[in-house]
C-alpha cells in the first residue's frame, strides 16, 4: 500500500505526517510555523521535517492543507492573513523539487478537513455533506454528489466571509460584517469581553475573555454568556440553514475549536435552523460533531494526497 506525506499549515504550527489510504498515520511531527519571509528557508524547513518522519515504505505523493486564498492549480499560497511570511510561496513546486519530484497537491484547509471527515470521519458514507470549521475563523468544505466542490480558482467554501451585515465590523478580508465577525470563536470571545461588566462570572476572567470562558459561563447558567452564545448560534443557524437549502446535504459536520463544545453549541443551532431551511430539507439533514479531533488537519492533507494522487494518471 503506497504511503503519502501530509502537511497541515496553520498560523501557529505546521504539522506533518505520513499515512496510508486507510487514514492510518504512521508518524507525525509538529513545529511552530516558520514566518521567515524567505521562501527557501520555509521550504527547506518543511522538507527537512518530512524527511525526518519514519518511512516504512514508498511515498506516492504529498497533500498540503493551507489557509486560503490559494492558487491550487499553480500550487501557490496567495496572501492568507495569518501567514505573513508565506505570501506568494510556490509551495508545491518547492517541496516537490526538494523531495525527489513527488507530486504535490495543495488544498484549502477547510476543504481538506472536509475531505478527511468525509473519507474517515463523521461524513463517511455520505454522497452530500458540508463540513464547517468554527474556530478563530469559519470555513467550509463542500462535498456534492461524491465530488469535492472547489470552484474555478479552488477557493470555494469561504463561508466565513459571506457578508451578513454590510454595515458591520470590518473583517480582515477587507469587507464588513462577514459571518466570522459574528460567530467565530474570536467573535464569541470579543463579545464576551465587551459585555464582561454585566456578568460577575465573565468579569472574574483573568485576561481578555475567550470563547472558552463564554461557554464555561454559559454552561454554569450565566445569562449574559447565554445571550452571547445564542447570538452566535443564530448566525450559524442562518448559515447552516442556507447551506441546507443550497446543497440538500445528508449531513452537516461541525469541526474546529468551538465545536468541541459539542451539543452545548449544536443544540441551540439546530433549534434556530428551523426558520432558515425548508422543512423537507431540514428533516433530511443531520447536524453532527466532527470525529477526527486534533488530527483533522493532517488527515485532511492525507485525504487530499490519497484523492488526487490516486486519480491523476502517471
Ligand atoms: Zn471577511
Amino acid at each position: 500500500m503506497p504511503l503519502y506525506y501530509a502537511v497541515d499549515i496553520g498560523g501557529t504550527k505546521v504539522e506533518v505526517a505520513i499515512g496510508n489510504e486507510r487514514g492510518e498515520l504512521l508518524d507525525k511531527k509538529r513545529v511552530p510555523t516558520p514566518n521567515l519571509g524567505h521562501d527557501d528557508a520555509v521550504l527547506d524547513g518543511v522538507a527537512d521535517l518530512l524527511r525526518s518522519l519514519a518511512r516504512p515504505g514508498d511515498v506516492a505523493g504529498i497533500g498540503i492543507a493551507c489557509p486560503g486564498p490559494l492558487d491550487a492549480a499553480q500550487g501557490r499560497v496567495l496572501n492568507p492573513s495569518n501567514l505573513p511570511g508565506w505570501h506568494q510561496l510556490p509551495i508545491s513546486e518547492g517541496l516537490s523539487k526538494r523531495l525527489g519530484g513527488l507530486p504535490c497537491y495543495l488544498e484549502n484547509d477547510a476543504t481538506a478537513a472536509g475531505m478527511g471527515e468525509w473519507r474517515w470521519g463523521a461524513g463517511a458514507g455520505t454522497r452530500n455533506m458540508v463540513y464547517i470549521t468554527v474556530s478563530t475563523g469559519i470555513g467550509a468544505g463542500i462535498i456534492a454528489e461524491n465530488q469535492v466542490v472547489r470552484g474555478v480558482g479552488d477557493n470555494a467554501g469561504e463561508l466565513g466571509h459571506v457578508v451578513v451585515d454590510p454595515a458591520g465590523r470590518p473583517c480582515h478580508c477587507g469587507n464588513r460584517g462577514c459571518l466570522e465577525t459574528k460567530a467565530s470563536g474570536t467573535a464569541i470571545g470579543r463579545e464576551g469581553e465587551r459585555r464582561r461588566g454585566e456578568s460577575p462570572r465573565l468579569s472574574a476572567t483573568e485576561g481578555p475573555v475567550t470563547s472558552v470562558d463564554v461557554f464555561r459561563a454559559y454552561e454554569a447558567g450565566d445569562p449574559v454568556a447565554a445571550e452571547v452564545v445564542e447570538g452566535a448560534a443564530h448566525w450559524l443557524a442562518w448559515a447552516f440553514g442556507t447551506l441546507t437549502n443550497l446543497f440538500n446535504p445528508e449531513r452537516i459536520v461541525v469541526g474546529g475549536g468551538v465545536s468541541e463544545n459539542g451539543e452545548t453549541l449544536l443544540a441551540p443551532v439546530r433549534e434556530k435552523m428551523v426558520p432558515y431551511a425548508m422543512g423537507d430539507l431540514l428533516a433530511s439533514v443531520q447536524l453532527v460533531e466532527a470525529k477526527l479531533g486534533g488530527d483533522v488537519g493532517v488527515l485532511g492533507a492525507l485525504a487530499v494526497a490519497v484523492d488526487r494522487a490516486g486519480r491523476v494518471p502517471g
